[in-house]
């Protein structure tokens, strides 16, 4: 954990902010909530609250007898958490899992800004490259079928993707993710397969997102595609790894040397709390600030 902005002071009139976990000791949202909040020279303080599951109920119970402001929600209380929300909004309904709570005269509110973090990279790059805007009208590929491949779905959603294609290794958990986008709110032509379908569908894609743990640090020289695999993504593609350390991954320099566009998932992390905070705090956040939060995000990372 990186020390408090010197900036910072606590009293009286300091509204809280925090996330739940168990564990959450070692959660990066503190550094990067903190250094925010210090630089707009706002009276919140982010902290973590170790939160068993059998003490939820008790911990929301306690945090809105005390006014905290709002909080996130990490492992294991992503769905668990929904059951004591007064208004979750249809997007975090149909992902079935909440990150971000905010107390409002409604009550508890809650939505998964995990959405907004994942289609803002490439939002930023749609907005100057025709090339990336192309990408978003072919199907998506998503290699991983679990908690954030469906904030993947929701992203592709409103991405304008003409469909998801998902693989994933267990047929079973795939046609069970598949099924339940149908009658969803979100509305996108999601498709399951095997990886052994993936030389059909890899040329195809406009966008091919790792959504494994596979190649994540310890294990860096994994990847979800063979190497044989990854010669199959198109080099007008854009290669998109939900793993943000190491950068780049295995998978992300299979498919840069195709010539594919490479994204990791730092900047994913930092908008999904870019966009809590602007719930909370109820206003835009500059490009200076957001920029605040990815450098402490970096350094509590130890990336340059
Ligand atoms: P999860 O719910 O555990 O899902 C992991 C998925 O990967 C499952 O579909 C699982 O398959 C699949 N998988 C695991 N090992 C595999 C293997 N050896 N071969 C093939 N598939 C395998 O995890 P998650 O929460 O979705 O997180 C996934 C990744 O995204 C992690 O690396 C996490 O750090 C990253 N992430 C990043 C951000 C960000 O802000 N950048 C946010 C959330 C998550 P089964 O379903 O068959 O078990």
């Amino acid at each position: 954990m990186t020390p408090l902005p010197p900036t910072m002071t606590i009293s009286g009139t300091t509204r809280l902010l925090g996330i739940i976990g168990d564990p959450v000791g070692h959660s990066f949202s503190p550094d990067m909530q903190n250094q925010a909040i210090a630089e707009l020279g706002l009276d919140y303080v982010y902290v973590p609250f170790p939160v068993a599951p059998a003490n939820l109920g008790a911990a929301m119970a306690g945090f809105a007898a005390t006014g905290v402001v709002g909080f996130n929600a990490t492992i294991p209380h992503k769905q668990a958490v929904m059951e004591y929300l007064d208004v979750i909004t249809p997007e975090a309904q149909a992902i079935g899992a909440v990150n971000t709570v905010w107390r409002s005269d409604r009550g508890w509110e809650g939505t998964n800004t995990d959405v907004t973090g994942f289609i803002a990279p490439l939002q930023d790059r749609a907005a100057t490259d025709e090339k990336v805007r192309r990408c978003f009208e072919k199907p998506l590929v998503l290699l991983g079928n679990g908690g954030a491949a469906r904030a993947v779905v929701a992203g592709a959603a409103k991405l304008g993707c003409p469909k998801v294609q998902v693989a994933g290794r267990s047929a079973e958990k795939v046609a069970a993710f598949v099924e339940s986008w149908q009658d969803s709110p979100i509305a996108i032509q999601t498709t399951g397969h095997s990886f052994e379908a993936l030389p059909e569908l890899l040329p195809e894609a406009g966008i091919v997102v790792n959504s494994t743990p596979l190649g994540m640090n310890p294990n860096v020289e994994r990847s979800p595609l063979t190497d044989e695999l990854a010669e199959c993504i198109s080099p007008d593609a854009i290669a998109y790894d939900l793993i943000y350390t190491p950068s780049p991954t295995r998978f992300l320099e299979q498919a840069a040397g195709r010539g594919a566009l490479a994204i990791d998932g730092l900047e994913m992390l930092v908008r999904q709390g870019a966009a809590a905070l602007e719930i909370w705090v109820e206003r835009e956040l500059t490009a200076e600030t957001v920029e605040t939060m990815r450098r402490a995000l970096k350094a509590r990372l130890g990336l340059s």
